[in-house]
């Protein structure tokens, strides 16, 4: 993954995980509409890769598109 910068800060942002109290992973709609589930009417799924910025705290969430 290219390094993100924060668009405040102009530093790199650091790799983070993001996870809900339960401990699952969460997933977020693309909103691609692609094969079998776009037949089905229904938007593809993916992981959520996100960076945190180490000097303000803003974090920026990235679907993982393939
Ligand atoms: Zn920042």
């Amino acid at each position: 993954m290219e390094q993100r910068r924060c668009p405040d800060c102009g530093v790199p942002m650091e790799p983070t995980s993001l996870r809900s109290n339960g401990g699952f992973g969460l997933v977020i709609d693309t909103g691609k509409r692609d094969g079998m589930l776009g037949k089905l009417g229904l938007t593809e799924a993916a992981s959520v890769d996100a960076v945190c910025c180490p000097e303000c705290g803003l974090v920026r969430l990235y679907a993982d598109l393939d």
